[in-house]
């Protein structure tokens, strides 16, 4: 058995692991193991490819520097591992999503590079009988142009992903005029421009590579202006829509480079990608177009202006007091928890007051914090049992019979408006209707809006009291007053 035997076999073994790991990854149960599948799975395409690749090389006849290619892909890796090993032990958990919208921008911009590469390659006839050289030309241009275009606006579309994510640019949505009229455009313009490439006389190089220039600036464009239009609180679907595009970036580029695992692996990316950003759109009661299309979370809406009267304070002594009575009390996280890094504070909150008997449980809205199942993440991370921790859809009747809701650093998520004012920005978008609850106790640092820009009634209800500063500071208060 040869190198490309073994390596066909490590591949369709590769490709069973991705689907564990896909597998294990959606139950909180599973989930490190999936995450184990996912490395063993990518250690052995990682080993599987690199051994191919320098067979290969070996293989060239005529070529006496065999060495080169074999220290460029060992210095790459030795680059790539070591960038990779520094970032992933220096982010923070809030740093999280626009390191992995930077991600997704390699993944676009290793297609946009493959895809240029196959261009200046050419298509290859190893096996194939003469008559069918026009239809792999042809084939091999389509596959050019599509990989292009899907990684270039996966890559200015995931940076911008990420400027909007780590706050270095604004997240209220770009509003040119004609916003649609210039995404339709683009994309007619695109099918069009491949059409022409895919039809040109092969042999004049010239005319192909500035229809493949357009083609590239017209994608980055788009990238960039279909994430810049969209505001602040459709960022999930996003952030999704942008893991689903890296996922068919990567299939593009496994057809290109003939390598079967990267199309199933893309094809896998893609199509979760996809699953997700449904999920997404569901979570937030939207339409996947009319989130592309739409201008939701825009800036200063009318509900900024409504004057909604004063809002009340409390201490921590005094929330202590009201827990201290309570016998059910349920916990909605939000981003704020994470920035605070008060899981594990509110963990020890949550065992005490169980040790007191208290019914504790966890709230979890899925578009909490800046990732998909960002909070889930956390309250692992803090060893929080899972049975406690509730979905939206599990939990959003049982408020009215609570006691305390803690409210930790979440805004956006638990904004009244969303169920009650039509012409709020957020209007629609299904919420933790956490103010049915007794007693309501807010922790945040100030009256600002959430990531949406909108601001909420919440904190002005009878029922609801603000308790202000950091949310792991005060947890921590509350911790030493019970
Ligand atoms: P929000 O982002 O709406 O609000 C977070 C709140 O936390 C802020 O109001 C802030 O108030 C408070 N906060 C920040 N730091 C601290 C701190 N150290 N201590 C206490 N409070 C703090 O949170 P939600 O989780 O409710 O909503 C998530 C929003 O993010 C939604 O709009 C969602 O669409 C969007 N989003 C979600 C993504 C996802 O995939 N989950 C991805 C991208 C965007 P203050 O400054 O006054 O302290």
């Amino acid at each position: 058995m040869g190198i490309t035997e073994i390596t066909v076999a490590a591949y369709i073994v590769a490709s069973l692991l991705f689907i564990l790991s896909l597998a294990g990854l959606s139950k909180h149960e599973t989930a490190r193991s999936g995450l184990t599948y996912g490395m063993a799975g990518m250690a052995i395409a990682l080993v599987a490819t690199i051994a191919l690749a320098v067979d290969n090389i070996f293989d060239l006849p005529d070529y006496d520097m065999h060495w080169l290619p074999v220290v460029l892909i060992a210095g790459a890796i030795v680059v790539g591992a070591a960038i990779g090993l520094w970032r992933a032990r220096i982010v923070e958990m809030t740093g999280m999503p626009e390191l992995i919208a930077l991600l997704h921008s390699f993944v676009g911009l290793a297609a946009v590079l493959i895809g240029w590469n196959g261009a200046i390659e050419g298509a290859h006839f190893d096996g194939v009988a003469p008559d069918d050289h026009g239809a792999i030309i042809g084939i091999h241009a389509a596959e050019v142009a599509i990989g292009i275009f899907i990684g270039a606006v996966t890559l200015t579309g995931s940076i911008v992903a990420n400027l909007k994510l780590s706050a270095r640019m604004k997240s209220a949505p770009l509003m040119l005029p004609g916003k649609n009229l210039i995404n339709v455009g683009s994309l007619v313009a695109f099918i069009v421009l491949t059409g022409v490439y895919v039809a040109r006389d092969v042999k004049d190089d010239t005319t192909g590579y500035v229809l493949l220039a357009v083609i590239t600036a017209l994608a980055l464009f788009l990238g960039w202006h279909l994430v810049a239009s969209i505001g602040g609180g459709d960022m999930p679907v996003v952030i999704s829509m942008l893991n689903s595009y890296s996922g068919w970036a990567a299939a593009a580029s496994g057809f290109l480079l003939g390598n079967d695992l990267l199309i199933v692996t893309g094809a896998l990316v893609g199509s979760s990608g996809a699953y997700l950003s449904y999920i997404m759109c569901k979570a937030m009661n939207r339409s996947f177009i009319s989130v592309i299309a739409g201008g939701f979370g825009i800036e200063a809406g009318p509900a900024d202006d409504t004057d909604y009267g004063e809002h009340r304070e409390i201490q921590a002594d005094g929330a202590a007091e009201l827990l201290g009575d309570a016998k059910s009390v349920i916990i909605t996280p939000g981003y704020g928890m994470a920035v605070a890094q008060a899981q594990y504070p509110v963990a020890d909150l949550t065992a005490k007051l169980r040790a007191k008997g208290v019914d504790v449980r966890f709230g979890i809205h899925p578009v909490a914090g800046r990732l998909p199942g960002h909070m889930n993440v956390l309250l692992a991370e803090a060893k929080l049992p899972y049975d406690i921790v509730m979905e939206l859809d599990e939990i959003n009747d049982d408020f009215p019979e609570t006691d305390v809701v803690l409210v930790i650093g979440a805004n956006d998520t638990v904004n009244p408006a969303a169920a009650e004012d039509p012409s709020s920005p957020i209007a629609g978008m299904p919420v933790l209707e956490v103010w049915n609850a007794k007693d309501v106790i807010v922790f945040k640092r100030s009256m600002a809006a959430g990531y949406a820009g909108v601001q909420n009634p919440l904190f002005f209800r009878d029922n609801t009291q603000m308790l202000f500063g950091d949310a792991k500071d005060r947890v921590e208060d509350i911790i030493s007053h019970l």
